[in-house]
């Protein structure tokens, strides 16, 4: 039997970083809130991506000018708000004579009109205006600007084949994006919101004055929540939930795009990230990764239902392996695949003919056709999470009746609150404090957990301390911190959102690990 216990002005649905990002936004701003995940956190797109906070450098293509320098802003307000999970990073675009674009773009167009003999190259000033445009349209003051690389002498040269000898390099950022969506909830949960996660929306009625939420936990247990408004960030589900959960009519629709990544041992010893122009327009990303992996990607793949599980197909990593293959002199073989994953981007339907052309713009709309007001979150970004949660609460504010002020930038996340050149800093204290673990340990520490790092470790002496060692220095004293803080339910939550440790336990660990949660989780 269902029971009624709590009544909100906002009721979420959807844990991913759009989920989280307004939760956290409306719960600051005083609203009563309340949010379902019917998985884990950042379990679906928000732990799929390439983890850029960026302009988007090829967006310029597409004359998408307002997304790219919204972004470009957005990058270092970020990254001052989280410096333990996001850093700069420097892109190195090798450039030669015979690189090819992609010929479905505003760009290429153009240019086949006033420079037909072109035929999808670009002239070398173009490229050159291209990075001038995303060094200035939204201003920097901590990353650094472009400049040239002579790849012929330069070590970034080194494991690239000797035909490219010219490279641009210029900024973005990284950002461990399941940690951002976590960070986001466990922010908007300080602030007053109710994160229920493994509870899906099964159906809400509006009633004349609120709707009726129907939430139903993956144990089984039913519940019913009543709101005011209705926020939909269900990302790849957004149809899903106005169709099937609200039984509502929109004639929005979105386009479901997969994008794989694989990571492969790492490819070369510095710290920049590749930016690869293939033959067929398309770019691809190699990215040092986790200290001891490069990871590469994306594709771009229609998807049909959100309810199919992403997955990397053979065709899309042999489609990797040779795009890279173009530019790294050491070819990757099959067997050199560590990891695959994918995620599904829910990009709004603009009638673009191919997923690559589509908008990465998002798009929001408040719909009434069953008399309640329900928001619809179509597209976005990871880098536009905080822009996108603003917007929404413009509409939620006018919807409501309210007036509220903004107040996310500037305001760190939990364990941010340090300079964005402090890491280093952190790690000499926190080395002093737990001498018994590797430096290697004392790294992931600080990025994972910033500031609180510290505190989660407490007066331990030796690792003994700490309980339990399941291996790669993971202590029953870090997950049971985690699973009280971090809803943590089993193994996969800690290993591959929480960190990605999943890359270096071996099968007895990841079970031994999980055996414990469990045990911890059934005692709560
Ligand atoms: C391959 C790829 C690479 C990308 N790279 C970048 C990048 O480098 N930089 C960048 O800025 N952006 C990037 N993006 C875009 C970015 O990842 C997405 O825009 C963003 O993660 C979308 O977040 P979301 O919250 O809307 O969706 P999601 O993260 O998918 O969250 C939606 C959530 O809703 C939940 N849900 C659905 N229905 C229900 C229900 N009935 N009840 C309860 N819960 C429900 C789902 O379980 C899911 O967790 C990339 C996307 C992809 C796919």
């Amino acid at each position: 039997m269902s029971e009624q216990t709590e009544s909100v002005d906002l009721f979420i649905i959807g844990g991913g970083i759009n989920g989280c990002g307004i939760a956290r936004d409306a719960a600051g701003r005083g609203y009563s809130v309340a949010l379902a995940e019917m998985n884990d956190l950042a379990s679906a797109t928000s732990s799929g991506s390439t983890k850029l906070f960026h302009g988007g450098l090829r967006y310029l293509e597409f004359f998408e000018f307002r997304l790219v320098r919204e972004a470009l802003i957005e990058r270092e307000i970020l990254l001052r708000a989280m410096p333990h999970i996001s850093w700069p990073m420097r892109f190195v675009l090798p450039t030669y004579k015979e690189m090819r674009f992609e010929s479905d773009t505003p760009t290429s167009r153009l240019l086949s009109l006033v420079m037909p003999w072109m035929k999808g190259r670009r002239p070398n000033w173009l490229i050159r205006l291209g990075l001038f445009m995303y060094d200035h349209l939204g201003g920097r003051e901590i990353l650094p600007g472009t400049s040239k690389v002579d790849l012929s002498v330069a070590p970034e040269g080194t494991p690239l084949k000797e035909h490219l000898v010219k490279a641009y390099e210029y900024s973005d950022c990284w950002v461990e994006d399941a940690r951002l969506t976590l960070l986001n909830a466990r922010d908007a949960r300080a602030r007053g919101a109710n994160i229920m996660v493994r509870s899906k929306v099964i159906g809400a009625e509006f009633d004349g004055t609120h709707w009726q939420v129907s939430v139903e936990t993956n144990d089984g247990h039913p519940r019913v929540i009543t709101a005011k408004m209705l926020v939909n960030a269900g990302g790849p589900w957004v149809e899903d939930v106005i169709k099937q959960r609200l039984k509502l009519q929109t004639k929005e629709s979105i386009r479901l795009v997969r994008g794989s990544h694989i990571v492969v041992n790492k490819l070369y010893d510095h710290d920049k990230c590749y930016f690869f122009q293939g033959e067929d327009g398309r770019i691809i990303f190699a990215i040092p990764y986790e200290e001891d992996f490069t990871l590469i990607g994306t594709t771009d793949a229609e998807h049909s239902d959100p309810y199919t599980k992403p997955e990397c197909s053979v065709a899309e990593a042999d489609y990797l392996r040779a795009f890279a293959g173009q530019y790294f002199k050491k070819p990757i073989e099959a067997d050199d695949i560590i990891w695959t994953y994918s995620g599904v981007r829910p990009l709004y339907n603009d009638g673009a003919s191919s997923a690559t052309a589509a908008t990465r713009e998002y798009v929001l709309r408040v719909n009434k056709t069953a008399g309640g007001p329900v928001l619809n979150i179509f597209g976005g970004k990871i880098t536009t999470y905080r822009r996108l949660a603003e917007s929404a609460l413009g509409h939620i504010d006018e919807t409501l009746g309210r007036d509220t002020e903004t107040w996310t930038a500037g305001v760190a996340l939990p364990g941010g609150d340090f300079p964005v050149d402090g890491v280093k800093v952190l790690r000499d204290t926190l080395l002093k404090q737990l001498p018994f673990f590797e430096a290697r340990t004392i790294r992931r520490l600080i990025r994972q957990y910033g500031t609180e790092a510290p505190g989660i470790f407490a007066g331990a002496q030796t690792i003994d301390d700490l309980g339990e060692n399941f291996g790669q220095d993971i202590t029953a004293r870090e997950i049971d911190w985690a699973i009280q803080h971090e809803w943590v339910h089993c193994a996969e939550d800690f290993l591959w959102r929480r960190s990605k440790l999943g890359l270096r336990v071996n099968d007895e660990q990841a079970k031994r690990l999980g055996d414990y949660i469990s045990k911890q989780v059934r005692k709560r």
